[in-house]
Formats: C-alpha cells, sequence, structure tokens
C-alpha cells in the first residue's frame, strides 16, 4: 500500500516523510512484527535508537517487507554517555540494522558540559563520510541548539523533543522554524489526556478518534509526529489523520488542553 505521506525536505535529496513510527519500548520478537506491520501499514519513516534494543530487529523486518532501503527512513540515536565513541557506536547501529547508512542521527539528549560540541562535530564527520544522511539532536533548547551552530556553522536539521497539548510552546517553535530546525514530537498520546470532554468533542464532530485529532494538530502546528503502538489497527488509525482538518478554533483549543 503505497500511502501518500508529505514530505519535509532536510537537506538536498534527503526527504522526511512527516508520519513516522516510533519504536521505543518495543523490543524482541514484538519489535520485529511490530516494524512490519508498520511497514505494511504504509510507514515509511522509523524511529530507533541504540537505547531502545531493537536495531537488530528492526532491521530484520525491513529486509523481510521486499521494500527497498530507498524507500524507508531511518533515525536513530547516540546515546550521549557514549560521547567520545560516536564512530564505534555508529558502526554498531549499522551493523545492527543491516545497512550502509542511516537518513537521520540524532544525539539522544545533551551530553555532559562541555562533550556537546566535540559530539556534535563527531556527527558532522560521520555525514561528510557518508554513513549518515543528515545529523541532529533531541531533547535540546534553543540555547543549546545556536551553541551548536555558532561554533560549527551547522545547523541541526531536526530537533526530536516531547510534545502534546499541555507541553505546547510557541515560542520553541517559532524559535526552530527561525533557525530552520524541523521539530519532531514524541510521546504526544502517551502525555495527553484521552479523555479530556474538550478533545473528546473535537473528535466526535469530525468522526475520528482523540489520538487523531492530537497527531492532526500537531501536523497543524508543522511537527513531525512518531507515534508508537504494537497493535496494527492503532498504526493505521495513526496514519490515517491527513483526511480532515482542524478549524481556527479547535486548534486553539488543543493548545490549551
Ligand atoms: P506515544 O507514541 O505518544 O504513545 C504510545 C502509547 O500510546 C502506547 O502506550 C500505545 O499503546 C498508545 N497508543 C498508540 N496509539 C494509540 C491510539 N491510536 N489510541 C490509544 N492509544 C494509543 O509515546 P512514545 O512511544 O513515548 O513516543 C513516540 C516515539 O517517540 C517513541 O516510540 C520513540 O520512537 C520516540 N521517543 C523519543 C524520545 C527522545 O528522548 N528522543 C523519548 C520518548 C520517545 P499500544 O502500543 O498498546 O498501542
Amino acid at each position: 500500500m503505497a500511502l501518500e505521506i508529505p514530505a519535509v525536505e532536510l537537506a538536498p535529496g534527503v526527504s522526511l516523510p512527516t508520519i513516522g513510527f516510533g519504536t521505543w519500548q518495543i523490543t524482541g520478537r514484538s519489535a520485529y512484527e511490530s516494524t512490519r506491520a508498520a511497514l505494511d501499514a504504509g510507514y515509511r519513516h522509523i524511529d530507533t535508537a541504540t537505547m531502545y534494543g531493537n536495531e537488530e530487529e528492526i532491521g530484520r523486518a525491513l529486509r523481510d517487507s521486499g521494500l527497498d532501503r530507498s524507500e524507508v527512513f531511518i533515525t536513530t540515536k547516540l546515546p550521549p554517555s557514549h560521547a567520545g565513541r560516536e564512530r564505534q557506536t555508529l558502526e554498531a547501529s549499522l551493523k545492527a540494522l543491516g545497512v550502509d547508512f542511516v537518513d537521520l542521527w540524532l544525539i539522544h539528549w545533551p551530553p555532559a558540559r562541555g562533550k556537546s560540541l566535540p559530539t556534535w562535530i563527531a556527527l558532522l564527520e560521520q555525514r561528510d563520510a557518508g554513513r549518515i544522511r543528515s545529523a541532529g539532536v533531541s531533547n535540546y533548547d534553543t540555547q543549546l541548539v545556536d551553541e551548536l551552530v555558532r561554533e560549527t556553522g551547522e545547523t541541526p536539521v531536526v530537533n526530536q523533543v516531547a510534545w502534546s497539548p499541555a507541553e505546547h510552546d510557541p515560542k520553541f517553535l517559532a524559535d526552530m522554524r527561525d533557525r530552520r530546525v524541523v521539530v519532531e514530537g514524541y510521546s504526544s498520546l502517551k502525555n495527553t489526556p484521552l479523555d479530556d470532554p474538550r478533545l473528546l468533542a473535537i473528535a466526535s464532530s469530525h468522526g475520528v478518534t482523540v489520538p487523531q485529532v492530537v497527531l492532526r494538530w500537531q501536523l497543524h502546528h508543522d511537527i513531525v509526529i512518531i507515534p508508537k503502538s504494537t497493535r496494527p489497527e492503532r498504526m493505521r488509525e495513526n496514519l490515517s489523520v491527513l483526511g480532515f482538518s482542524l478549524s481556527d478554533d479547535e486548534i486553539e483549543t488543543v493548545n490549551s488542553v
């Protein structure tokens, strides 16, 4: 099934599908089966990390899916405790995933003081060596992003951060937009009260579910979504968020849930 998922260009020839599949806390057989199901459902962007311990299963699912490597965007992340061992860590990720490169490599969260800049430089070296197609960060505030740019002239293409209605921060979004950093939002479903009456009313008026409203709301704010589920019906639900749109009033309501 080929779904039309809009993409955002991170760099020349590097297109990030705005809907991805999150894989935190899915390991072993479940990681393999969930990734197979997600690819069958139409996801073409998989979000993993060294820390998740599931890269091998994801790689196997990718190969068994029959999809070409070029059809699936893969993100993985460097644990900050591996600062100084970037190349070895990436090599282990590539080996586990069974691929020659990843599309996006992120610093999972800011390394200890003084290590953020050398770690960022190490990511850029791996990009220049062709082992990653783009480099970004996760859980960075604006000041930390600015430090990297000031010192290297290179802007992280993505900043992956927690995002839900309660965490909505227009100033941060504007800061990232000004710097041309794409924001990816994680744990949006987990961190939202899915029984909130305001969200239920919006969902009911569109004939959709509250998770779909939350995910659609993020896309409205140009935030890339990466919902995780082990259930194929929910994977499809989370992918089916482009067939309706929210009014300005509804967006305002969700902003303040
Ligand atoms: P999430 O995707 O917001 O929520 C996942 C939870 O919601 C699971 O319990 C899932 O249960 C449930 N769920 C999924 N779809 C649903 C639906 N349609 N209706 C009802 N419940 C639904 O949380 P997350 O896994 O924390 O975040 C998403 C991804 O972001 C992660 O998997 C990971 O890839 C990434 N992440 C990154 C960081 C970071 O520091 N960079 C941190 C956390 C997460 P079932 O599986 O039972 O469906």
